[in-house]
């Protein structure tokens, strides 16, 4: 089913390269990823197995210099293959793009050693990322942090707690923001890399989600884990700064993957709707149905242009500024439209869409999460009209 890839002739001059990849993607999603998708969602397993192919495909650092393992390409490479991936399969999608937002972080921040010492494992998919803000006390207001890096002789001792760490259950490398002290408040957070191998530092409880059920998001829990001052990314204080950059980027990646999403929703509902009679003609054919399957195309096709203009600010090097809004007005629509095609989806299914044997009740699960992680879409909103403001008064 092709109705709402990109339509030929190609209007946007993708390069033989980015069409490359975008097949590379699109073939191991097809072939890979779809066929087991329903069983992992059902058993809620992360199956590493399909990551490590991903690295073995050359997918899980596709914009980062080659240097450091990465392909070399664009932002906007990127987007196209992770489109690709999240139609087949979203919990992967949501796991491979926080795997490159745990990259970003060190790209941003790292020192030359750092960069050689913990790219390459990360970008060959050897060593899988997470990226660990989130607090059990600090969500939407992440500058409120509490978990505690105490100096020590030889780097710090962290002590504390994050919450719905997506790769969690596997990840050999996480990206924590602790703060050297809280008085400093957004002054204090600081950015470390942090062995999963670390002493005093678990892995605690998982979550039993609505959708993207076969990745994995958990707890981590700091007991006064020893981090060495080698592992600390940037400076004291310079963590609020690195996160927030790193998730301006990666909510251009959640934007692509919802992109998918809602093309897949779409692609299923636009067949059902072919296929399935009533009242003597399909039901595609009925007004109201096909009114839903217009609106439908219509927020696919706004998704992946809002969602290709953010890409393409940032690989055009952008003040970040800029692509901080591009990238929330993206996130920002092409969640809510995602969420609403797969529900729109259910609906043209009837009874079959509630039925977990048919996969659209999946992707109406799945989508939802995209509304609330990497920054809800209230708080996009937010960052989006203090944009405008500041535009205003420029
Ligand atoms: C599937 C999943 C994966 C995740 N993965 C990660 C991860 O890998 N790493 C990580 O660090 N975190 C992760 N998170 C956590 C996620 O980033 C937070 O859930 C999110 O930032 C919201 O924080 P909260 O849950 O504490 O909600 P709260 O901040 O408590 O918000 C509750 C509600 O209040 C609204 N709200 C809060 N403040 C405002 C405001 N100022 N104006 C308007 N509305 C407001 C919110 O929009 C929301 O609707 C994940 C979450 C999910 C569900």
């Amino acid at each position: 089913m092709t109705t709402v890839a990109p339509a030929r002739p190609d209007p946007f001059a993708l390069t033989e390269e980015e069409r490359a990849v975008r097949d590379t993607a699109r073939g191991f999603a097809q072939r890979e990823l779809v066929p087991t998708v329903a069983q992992r969602d059902e058993d809620e397993r992360y199956d590493r197995a399909l990551f490590d192919r991903m690295g073995e495909l050359g997918l899980t650092a596709i914009p980062y210099p080659e240097q450091y393992g990465g392909a070399g390409m664009s932002y906007f490479a990127w987007v196209l293959a992770i489109e690709e991936i999240a139609a087949a399969d979203m919990g992967m999608a949501v796991s491979l793009s926080v795997h490159v937002l745990s990259q970003l972080c060190i790209h941003l921040a790292g020192t030359e050693e750092q960069k050689a010492r913990l790219l390459p494992p990360m970008a060959a998919g050897t060593h899988l990322g997470a990226f660990a803000l989130s607090e059990p006390g600090a969500g939407s207001d992440a500058a409120a942090l509490s978990l505690r890096a105490d100096p020590t002789d030889d780097g710090y001792a962290l002590t504390g707690t994050k919450v719905w760490i997506t790769n969690a259950g596997d990840a050999e490398r996480f990206i924590v923001f602790a703060t050297v002290d809280r008085k400093r408040g957004r002054d204090g957070i600081t950015a470390f890399a942090v062995a999963r191998d670390t002493p005093g530092f678990t892995v605690g409880t998982h979550e039993r989600k609505m959708g993207i059920r076969d990745s994995s998001s958990a707890e981590l829990i700091f007991d006064g884990a020893r981090v060495s001052s080698a592992d600390r990314l940037g400076t004291e204080g310079e963590g609020l700064r690195i996160a927030l950059e790193s998730l301006a980027s990666g909510r251009i990646s959640i934007a692509s993957a919802c992109t998918g999403l809602a093309r897949a929703a779409l692609e299923h509902a636009a067949s059902y709707a072919a296929q399935r009679t009533q009242f003597g003609k399909p039901i595609a054919e009925q007004q109201m149905v096909a009114a839903i399957l217009a609106d439908a195309v219509v927020a696919v096709e706004a998704s992946r242009l809002l969602t290709w203009r953010a890409a393409r600010l940032r690989d055009a090097g952008a003040p970040a500024r800029a692509i901080a809004a591009a990238s929330s007005a993206a996130k920002m629509f092409a969640s809510d439209a995602a969420m609403r095609v797969a529900t729109d989806a259910v609906q043209v299914y009837g009874g079959a869409g509630y039925s977990r044997d048919n996969p659209v009740e999946r992707f109406m699960r799945d989508a939802k999460g995209a509304q609330i992680y990497e920054g809800t879409n209230q708080v996009q909103r937010l960052i989006i009209a203090q944009h405008l403001i500041e535009e205003i008064r420029r």
